[in-house]
């Protein structure tokens, strides 16, 4: 393998989460910064870096089935290091999982991956070599300046924060990534300038948390701040959209700013992950179900077309036939315009797997399937609910003589698409007539309005 003395290179394989795609693309831009130049083909890289995932159990096997496949065709003088949730979480026993890793590096200090590469090459001992540091300074608001964002087409992910204070007795991100870390509004708006001027069309505001953003910072309603300072600095930005917002946080200040704002998508992603007051009491999540009833009201109220989005976990410990039926009961009373259900995942190192009435992997998924059957039915609904309105489209990419696209009812990778003949331009919004519904996706055809109008589509949309 020739080795190229002033271009090295790195493969860099992200798995997980948008937010590891985020750190994923900054840490390559550090190693591009620093010389290195990206390879697709791991093969012809002097650096092999796997940003993993360590959430649940099959995240956790993919790391390291991907880990173990990079080292078995690993060769003499290639360097292998495991980046990410997985590398904090389990740290120096992934070694063993793993023979042949060179480095293991923690999600905190993603920052360090260059210097960490030449502390690797200089290191006389055999590898491997740790670096996992956890102490609250040295996460998060060093950033050397990368942009926090990840590109896809007309999209962009945008990082506000990373880590997250809440309790919620079945999630090991708090132990992964620490307390929340807002990062400065500052930046944010700066990159958002910088994304919009690169074209992108929608941006993603994603974080463990958003509706937490700046309480570390001493701010009150932070988000809302943020995206009313968002939407003064880039007022050309057509799509805004708000992922992971907490219960008991969607304040009335944040649904004023999301109605008022034409560029803020009326859509919001709500995971809820019960509705019965016991079981979200064991899951140490807030168990108001009354507010979430409320506010549900009240957004509706603001923006009668808003779509919502939420999350529930099935089969947790301790879940009865009658907690469950609540939940069905939930889903069938709020219809919720776009759901993901997941089955319980036990994991170890959190205060759920203390408890010791456990659900059968039997009835988890019965109840994965019954809930998800019933949700069908109110997703096909919402969605011929659309047929005939106007919606803008962002193009994801065409094939066959089809476009596919999302409207601002879509959130990348977890929600639905609209499909439209013909083969129209990637990562551009364009007008599309609604002409038919499926259980999660749109049919339509472009609109002939022209383009110069499509914002005012968007405040069509607002009417
Ligand atoms: S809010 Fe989300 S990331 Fe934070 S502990 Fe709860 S489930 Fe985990």
């Amino acid at each position: 393998m020739k080795k190229d003395k002033q271009k090295e290179r790195f493969y860099l394989l992200s798995l997980g989460c948008s937010k590891n795609a985020v750190d994923s693309e900054s840490m390559a831009s550090l190693l591009g910064d620093a010389g290195f130049e990206d390879s697709s083909d791991p093969a012809e890289a002097q650096v092999i870096v796997v940003n993993t995932c360590g959430f649940i159990g099959p995240a956790r096997k993919e790391s390291i089935a991907a880990l173990r496949d990079l080292a078995e065709s690993k060769e003499p003088g290639q360097l292998l290091i495991a980046a990410g949730c997985l590398a904090q979480r389990v740290g120096p026993s992934l070694a063993k999982s793993v023979p042949g890793l060179d480095g293991i590096i923690g999600t905190r200090r993603w920052m360090d991956i260059v210097p960490f590469i030449n502390d690797l090459r200089q290191r006389s001992k055999p590898h491997p070599l740790y670096h996992l540091p956890t102490e609250a300074k040295t996460v998060g608001r060093d950033e050397k300046g990368v942009l926090r964002a990840a590109v896809y087409g007309g999209s962009a992910y945008l990082k506000i924060s990373d880590g997250c204070r809440r309790p919620c007795a079945f999630c090991a991100i708090p132990q992964i990534k620490g307390t929340i870390v807002s990062r400065p509004s500052d930046r944010i708006i700066s990159e958002a300038r910088e994304l919009r001027d690169a074209g992108v069309n929608e941006i993603i505001i994603i974080s463990q948390d958003s509706t937490d953003y700046g309480h570390d910072l001493g701010l009150k309603n932070g988000l809302s701040n943020l995206l009313n300072d968002i939407v003064a600095a880039v007022p050309d930005l057509p799509w805004i959209r708000i992922m992971y917002a907490y219960p008991g946080y969607v304040t009335d200040e944040l649904i004023e700013t999301m109605a008022k704002n034409p560029q803020i998508l009326p859509y919001l992603d709500i995971p809820l992950q019960h509705s019965h007051w016991e079981t979200l009491k064991r899951m140490r999540r807030p168990a108001n179900v009354e507010w979430v009833h409320r506010t549900i009201k009240k957004l509706r109220h603001a923006m009668p077309e808003i779509a919502i989005r939420t999350t529930f976990i099935v089969g947790y410990p301790g879940e009865t036939d009658e907690e469950f039926a609540d939940l069905k009961n939930f889903v069938e009373e709020l219809r919720f315009d776009r759901v993901g259900v997941f089955p319980y995942s036990y994991e170890s190192s959190t205060p759920s797997s203390t408890i010791s009435w456990r659900v059968s992997e039997e009835i988890k998924e019965n109840r994965q399937v019954e809930l998800m059957e019933l949700q069908q039915q109110i997703s096909l609904e919402q969605n011929q609910s659309q047929v005939g309105r106007i919606l803008p489209v962002l193009i994801e990419g065409y094939g066959d003589g089809l476009s596919l696209g999302r409207s601002y009812r879509d959130a990348p990778e977890v929600d639905g698409m609209v499909i439209v003949p013909g083969e129209l331009p990637v990562g551009e919004l364009v007008p599309i007539r609604i002409d038919g519904a499926m259980v999660y996706d749109l049919m339509g055809v472009p609109d002939h309005i022209p383009s110069s109008t499509l914002i005012a589509a968007n405040t069509i949309l607002g009417s």
